[in-house]
């Protein structure tokens, strides 16, 4: 039984932070550090560049670092702050917030509310929390934009496909057919009245995996902006807020890795009261006669989507970057592109793959002028 977090609190970090003073002289001399956390399903990377010591900025201000190993899963806070007490007390209050979240929504917590909902199917609805409600009530909007490509009604699929026990296998078509049967959004029935949620077919499950960690990083950020943190930034197995900015800097500096070489870094970009998501097939995934089956699963065919390595969201919130980093990816280049430039405050890069590992970029207009490549 895969530990803690596990449906939604995946282990990677595609973006990392940069120092970028140190950046260069980092990206040369090779030594991002990099945590590496192997699972029987799939190798998992996250890579983080982090500096040895605090930053002293000015007379007092400080830059700390806190990161925890928070349920299968890497979580990383950084402030710059002159007191370093309270810092560190609201810092410890945003861990909190994200463990919480996790308490509520993973399928791998038999006593959250999505394990109950899930439990319930077909026959009850079951009263949840408002924040529970929020998040199913949002993926629902991100089904609705995306046509249906995001849809945490998922879960039977990603079970069938091995990825719930990350042990990964190839279902028959005769299985996936059936379990197409239960994947529908609309089958989520929602009483705002009563905060109840139900699913109308027995047998249907959620899964918040692409959804929840950005969600836990918004609450995290509420936490401490009530504290008064204003130098943040927050990173949940890459999922980010970049909020104020570095004491020297003008914005937080965010690596992108490379989706197929895990010391690189496709480039960086500067981000200030900015989320940043990246969903990619290479954190989940097996390969299987030479092909490799990633844990992103179109809800139309059934089938882990091919052709697409790692799309990266830049939103106003996590949570929005998070979903559409994952709508996005079954979208694929095309629709997906149409979906980023319809939305508000949203850019994105999308990094194509095809047969022979040659990689291609779709980069929105905005995504572009932040963006500096490698
Ligand atoms: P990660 O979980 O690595 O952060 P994503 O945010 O892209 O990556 O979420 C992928 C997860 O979302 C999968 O592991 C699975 O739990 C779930 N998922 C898979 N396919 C879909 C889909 N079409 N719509 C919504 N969620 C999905
Ligand atoms: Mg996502």
């Amino acid at each position: 039984m895969p530990s803690g977090v596990g449906a939604f609190l995946s282990k990677r970090a595609p973006l990392c932070f940069v120092n970028f003073r140190n950046a260069v002289k980092i990206m040369l001399k090779f030594t991002i550090r990099l945590f590496i956390i192997l699972a029987p399903l799939t190798s998992i990377c996250l890579a983080q560049v982090q500096l040895e010591n605090p930053d002293i900025i000015g007379e007092e201000e400080q830059k700390i670092v806190q990161t925890r190993q928070m349920m299968g899963t890497w979580a990383e806070i950084t402030v710059y702050s002159q007191d370093v007490k309270s810092a560190n007390i609201a810092i410890d209050s945003a861990f909190d917030a994200m463990t919480a979240v996790n308490g509520l929504m993973s399928a791998y917590n038999q006593d959250s509310e999505i394990s109950e909902i899930n439990r319930q199917a077909g026959k009850k609805p079951v009263s949840v929390s408002p924040q529970t409600f929020f998040v199913v009530k949002s993926a629902i909007y991100y089904s609705e934009i995306s046509d249906g490509a995001f849809d945490i009604t998922i879960s039977p699929l990603v079970r069938s496909w091995g990825f719930f026990r990350k042990q990964g296998r190839i279902p028959p078509q005769e299985e996936i057919d059936q379990q197409l049967a239960l994947v529908n959004y609309k089958l989520i029935e929602l009483d705002s009245e009563r905060n109840r949620i139900k699913l109308l077919k027995n047998g249907m499950a959620l899964d918040l995996g692409g959804i929840a960690k950005g969600y836990a990083v918004d609450q995290a950020i509420e936490k401490l902006r009530a504290s008064k943190v204003e130098n943040v930034l927050v990173n949940l197995s890459g999922n980010m807020y970049a909020m104020g900015h570095p004491k020297d800097k003008e914005a937080w500096h965010i690596g992108i890795r490379h989706p197929r070489q895990k010391d690189n870094l496709l480039g960086f970009l500067k981000l200030k009261e900015k989320a940043i998501a990246t969903s990619g097939d290479y954190e989940k995934y097996f390969i299987h006669e030479g092909k490799r089956y990633s844990h992103i699963i179109n809800p139309r065919t059934g089938h882990p989507v091919s052709g697409i390595a790692s799309v990266t969201i830049i939103a106003p919130t996590a949570m929005k970057a998070d979903a559409l980093s994952t709508a996005v990816f079954v979208l694929g280049a095309e629709k997906g592109f149409q979906l980023i430039k319809s939305k508000d405050g949203v850019e994105g890069i999308i990094v194509q793959i095809d047969d022979k590992e040659e990689l291609s970029f779709v980069m929105s207009e905005g995504f572009k002028k932040r963006f500096i490549s490698y």
